[in-house]
């Protein structure tokens, strides 16, 4: 069976569980800006302890922000400012395949696919740059977490945390605490 068909068929006998309709607003007021790294699937949130309803997810390949008003610091604004969110969560992971891309590998797929060099070349400043690729996955984790405190959308009572996932083990390691950084800063409470 074509897997979307598979996803259509599995829905119906989802829907017909009937779940509980829940609330929009993050019942724990946060926002986690984390990687689309498959392993983190049902994995990050319960390793935060966290469930259905408790908290906004912003996901992209790598956890990445190049543009700082682009999709990730939009969703973030709104997270804040009309949703609720009182604090951010930027959480990469180890093993990360952004940190691994080969640009000039990637490049040859892409026009192997048909992608036109044209469209290729017209990536500022280059493909690797505007992918948002990485060599060190904690250095991405304390830029990214920086350039969100620092963005003036943002408000600065806002904690921005920075942390590292081990997609294997489940454990989180703090690298930037959102509290000390936020001196009017009201965590939220668990
Ligand atoms: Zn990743």
């Amino acid at each position: 069976m074509p897997l979307l068909d598979d996803v259509l068929a599995h829905n119906e006998r989802f829907v017909a569980d009937s779940m509980r309709p829940i609330t929009r607003s993050p019942a724990k007021r946060i926002a986690i800006f984390t990687c689309m790294d498959t392993r983190l699937i049902d994995f990050l949130e319960p390793a935060m302890g966290l469930g259905r309803g408790d908290a906004k997810v912003i996901k992209n390949a790598g956890t990445t922000v190049i543009d700082s008003q682009g999709g990730v610091i939009r969703s973030l604004v709104v997270a804040v400012h009309a949703l609720g969110c009182e604090e951010i969560y930027t959480i990469g992971h180890l093993d990360c395949g952004m940190g691994q891309i080969d640009e000039r590998q990637l490049e040859r797929r892409m026009l192997e696919r048909g992608i036109s060099p044209e469209a290729i070349a017209a990536l500022h400043p280059s493909l690797g740059e505007w992918l948002g690729t990485f060599r060190d996955v904690y250095g991405n984790v304390r830029r990214v977490t920086q350039i969100i405190r620092d963005n003036p959308l943002i408000p600065n009572d806002v904690p921005v945390h920075g942390l590292m996932f081990d997609p294997a083990s489940g454990r989180l390691e703090l690298l930037m605490n959102g509290y000390r950084a936020a001196p009017n800063a009201r965590p939220a409470q668990g």
